[in-house]
């Protein structure tokens, strides 16, 4: 039976091309969320051809959702002819701005040397093709499956995936019993199974001053000094901390495998007006956003406390240091187990399919994992799907037609052994 869906998929090359044209020229921008409805229907309106039952989702009161810009997502589902677990793929629909350097339309979908480049094309339109033609192909060639096969387009995965995925957990879209098995073909490249990320967690600074007449600045006191003095700390204390923390996470690239800072953004004083000069104050109030990374060895607490120690640390130090912390964002690490069923039925298709063993990884960044883990209750979840990471987000971003293709037949080898239809 895999012998024939294997040449199956071979043979609907210029299938999985054209279905990565027409997802790429529909342009899936994020922000605003640009023709999310259009591209639901484009995939809803294929698997109803298909015999999946259809269902549309908007993500009601998220954040961007409009009349103008409707976060509408779609889950499609085929019923197999006896009970099993279901086993379900799942890709964002959205794609980020264009930005500049392209050589090519970014939403034509021109195809060259093997590769079908465009906006989305390797994260993750060329993913989202491959899944649909791996459950088209099982369908064809297998009369009695077990289970189910699900597919769905979701949105705002870029921008944190509320109105998508974590709309859709929530609902319970992504729980037993409905789903057994999650795979997200994000482009990990496709002899790679992404086991989960790291956590992430954002943290608003702000320093506060007094106000004063800038010539006379003994008079206020200055909240941009103040921030200063923490940046100061960052440096001298915190970086080399994190420095020493490392990971025993197969995070991706090596650089990643440990705790990393980002200083996202800085602001004191008055807001630039771009014109004229500013007035003369002392500012009262500086912010910083921070944007830490950590690992699954590490607590949440243990990393806000950490920032939080340095501040106080000024408070005993410094004259007049009065600061407030807001949690912006956080996001736990997750890491499915090496022997979870979904791992293990990748990397048999891996080893099937390339004739070699696949390689474990942790992305760097989150991704739509986290909602199915925390509001969907599902840890049988990984990504896995064709394309080069560093090829997302930028210009003249392509994905391989054969990987695509090799990637297809990895899905659809595990979503036959996982839905119990063939034997491992
Ligand atoms: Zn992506």
């Amino acid at each position: 039976m895999l012998e024939e869906v294997f040449a199956r998929v071979e043979a609907k090359r210029d299938d999985i091309v054209r279905l990565t044209q027409e997802l790429i020229q529909i342009p899936t921008i994020n922000p605003p969320g640009e023709a999310y409805t259009p591209c639901a229907e484009y995939i809803g309106r294929r698997m109803a051809r298909r015999g999946f039952q259809v269902e549309y989702v908007r993500g009601e009161g998220s954040p961007g959702d409009s009349a103008r810009y409707p976060r509408t997502n779609v889950v499609t589902r085929f019923e197999g002819r006896n009970p099993g677990p279901c086993v379900h793929f799942n890709s964002h629909m959205d794609v980020v701005e264009v930005g500049k350097g392209w050589t090519v339309d970014p939403f034509a979908g021109v195809v060259k040397d093997g590769k079908v480049y465009g906006r989305g094309a390797c994260d993750m339109k060329g993913g989202l093709a491959a899944s649909i033609i791996a459950v088209e192909t099982i369908i064809e060639c297998v009369g009695n499956l077990n289970g189910a096969l699900e597919i769905s387009g979701t949105v705002d995965e870029e921008s944190g995936g509320l109105g998508g995925v974590a709309y859709l957990a929530q609902k319970g879209y992504f729980s037993p019993p409905r789903v057994d098995h999650v795979i997200i073909p994000e482009p990990l490249q496709k002899d790679r199974i992404c086991l989960g990320h790291r956590g992430v967690w954002w943290g608003e600074v702000e320093t506060h001053g007094e106000i004063a007449h800038g010539s006379m600045p003994f008079l206020g006191d200055c909240a941009v000094r103040h921030m200063g003095a923490f940046m100061e700390k960052l440096e001298k204390r915190l970086y080399p901390l994190l420095e020493q923390k490392q990971t025993e996470m197969p995070v991706t690239p090596k650089e990643a495998r440990r705790s990393t800072l980002n200083i996202n953004s800085i602001h004191g004083g008055q807001e630039p007006s771009g014109e004229g000069l500013p007035s003369p104050c002392v500012p009262d109030s500086c912010r910083l956003v921070l944007d830490r990374r950590f690992l699954i060895e590490e607590s949440l607490d243990e990393v806000r406390g950490e920032v939080v120690s340095l501040l106080e640390d000024l408070c005993r130090e410094r004259e007049n240091f009065r600061y407030s912390l807001k949690d912006l964002l956080e996001v736990l690490p997750t890491m499915t187990e090496k022997d979870a069923p979904v791992v293990r039925a990748v990397a048999e298709g891996i080893e099937t399919v390339l004739a070699k063993p696949a390689e474990y990884i942790i992305s760097p960044g989150s991704y739509d994992q986290k909602h199915i883990a925390r509001l969907g209750h599902l840890y049988d979840c990984i990504a896995y799907g064709p394309g080069i990471l560093e090829m997302a987000h930028r210009p003249d971003e392509f994905v391989g037609i054969d990987d695509m293709i090799d990637s297809a037949k990895v899905m659809a080898q595990a979503a036959l052994v996982l839905t119990g239809t063939i034997a491992r």
